[in-house]
């Protein structure tokens, strides 16, 4: 590599770089997944079980044990619009902070819809189109799923129907216009399209809705109709092994500078962005190749489903209607304090990471609010980018990580996922930069009674 490249502040890759394999995480674990259970029997559940809400492909997908899955060109294609995005070498914040640590992101806010969503919103609604759906159901909260979805369906012709949390809908319209710019039907849910909208309509007609209400009418509107199936935007295995061209891309442009990641840090909500990243890396880890990178999920701690929930087997709704899964959760049916970082306001979290989370593979730190908006606004101020509130997540702990590296002495690489953009979360800056944002206290209290409603699972 001439030495000009190590020099460069972003790191670039060809179209024809971006990965035709996803990297499937499965094939290395030290043990295989916990099954996952049938509500009902309690009995592991058969790929049948799940043919009414996805396409076979994808139910294929979740169990693989292979270790490499071949990218469609189809999907690529589209890939191809934003793909293959940035690596930014944070030199402006590594110099605001003084730190001899080389701080790196990956940026997957380029993509149209903002985020790192579309990665796997565009594969889902393939092969969904490849076995003859023509429709597709799916719930939002503030909307950067619903967003991704609504424009992959756009490019390969399918309805959209999106099922958004009525408070978002009145108060956060926006994102809804950008769904319905890309065609998709957006309503507010709880909504009277569907039985359960329906009935949580007639019990509380101001109800403002939750994202387990509108899961369980975008599950209802998959289940009733022929041409409709149903898609999830993080937590599944697919989802994650969909992400991880964020991190295949990412490895490569790191040989480019020249550099090697000591430390991967990406925020969690459901998983999906952090497991993109790290995956790849772990996957040195786990086959002993490199052995002593560190990998930190991060959460908030008003939501720390990694740090204080339970590894054990609960439901990924808050109604109870989903399959059983293993995963650390802090009971389905607890309901987290209004947080500005929306994306990370899920009870649960990817069955992939808590196994890695188990085995020792990863680390998780949880961070309160007004810390990481106070580490957004830094990396806004040094680097130029608003980063969304989950993302900043992420940079509360790099900037803590690099700083530390400032007091020892020590120069590591810290590489992470900035997940997406701000700028349709300004409300939150707005409210941070006239102080108004508070911190919630660990809700010790709501998670136990919540830890109380998890169902028992004979082992
Ligand atoms: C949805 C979202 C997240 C959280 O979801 P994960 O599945 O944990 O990645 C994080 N960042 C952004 C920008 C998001 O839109």
């Amino acid at each position: 590599m001439p030495p000009a490249d190590k020099n460069r502040t972003k790191f670039l890759l060809d179209e024809k770089d971006i990965p035709t394999q996803w990297y499937n995480i499965q094939a290395d674990l030290k043990s295989p997944l916990p099954p996952v259970l049938h509500p009902g029997t309690g009995k592991p559940i058969g790929p049948q079980d799940l043919a009414p809400l996805f396409p076979m492909e994808l139910i294929k997908q979740e169990v693989s044990q292979e270790r490499w899955i071949e990218i469609p060109e189809e999907v690529r294609d589209v890939l191809r619009l934003w793909r293959p995005s940035p690596l930014f070498r944070a030199r402006r914040l590594e110099k605001a902070l003084g730190t001899p640590a080389h701080i790196y992101y990956k940026y997957e806010g380029v993509s149209p819809a903002g985020s790192h969503k579309p990665n796997t919103a565009v594969a889902q609604v393939y092969y969904n189109k490849k076995e003859k759906v023509t429709r597709i159901s799916t719930e939002t909260g503030a909307g950067q799923w619903g967003s991704a979805l609504s424009m992959a369906c756009n490019f390969f012709g399918l309805q959209c129907k999106v099922y958004m949390v009525k408070v978002s809908y009145q108060q956060k319209p926006y994102r809804r216009i950008m769904m319905e710019t890309w065609g998709a039907q957006v309503v507010a849910s709880p909504s009277s399209d569907t039985q359960a909208g329906k009935k949580v309509l007639a019990e509380d007609p101001n109800s403002p809705g939750s994202l387990g209400i509108a899961i369980s009418e975008a599950v209802e509107d998959a289940a009733t109709r022929e041409d409709t199936k149903y898609s999830l935007g993080s937590v599944l295995n697919h989802v994650l092994t969909h992400q991880t061209v964020i991190g295949l891309e990412a490895k490569k442009q790191l040989e480019k500078a020249d550099d090697e990641a000591d430390i991967i840090v990406g925020c969690a909500g459901g998983g999906s962005n952090f497991a993109g990243l790290a995956f790849p890396f772990a996957a040195d880890k786990l086959s002993g190749k490199k052995k002593k990178v560190r990998i930190v999920a991060v959460e908030p701690s008003a939501c720390p489903s990694l740090t204080k929930g339970k590894y054990v087997y609960d439901f990924g709704d808050t109604v109870g209607l989903t399959p059983l899964v293993k995963m650390h959760t802090l009971g389905h049916g607890f309901i987290p304090a209004p947080l500005h970082a929306g994306g990370l306001r899920y009870h649960g979290m990817a069955p992939l990471v808590c196994k890695l989370y188990a085995d020792g593979v990863i680390e998780a730190v949880a961070v309160p609010q007004i810390a990481t908006f106070q580490a957004a606004l830094q990396f806004a101020k040094s680097e130029g980018i608003i980063p969304a509130p989950e993302s900043a997540h992420a940079i509360r702990v790099v900037i803590d990580e690099a700083l530390a590296c400032k007091k020892a002495g020590k120069r590591k690489t810290i590489l992470f996922n900035l997940s997406g953009h701000g700028h349709f979360d300004l409300g939150a800056y707005e409210a941070f930069l006239a102080g108004k944002l508070q911190d919630y206290e660990y809700p010790a209290e709501k998670i136990a009674e919540a830890l109380r409603g998890v169902p028992e699972v004979k082992a």
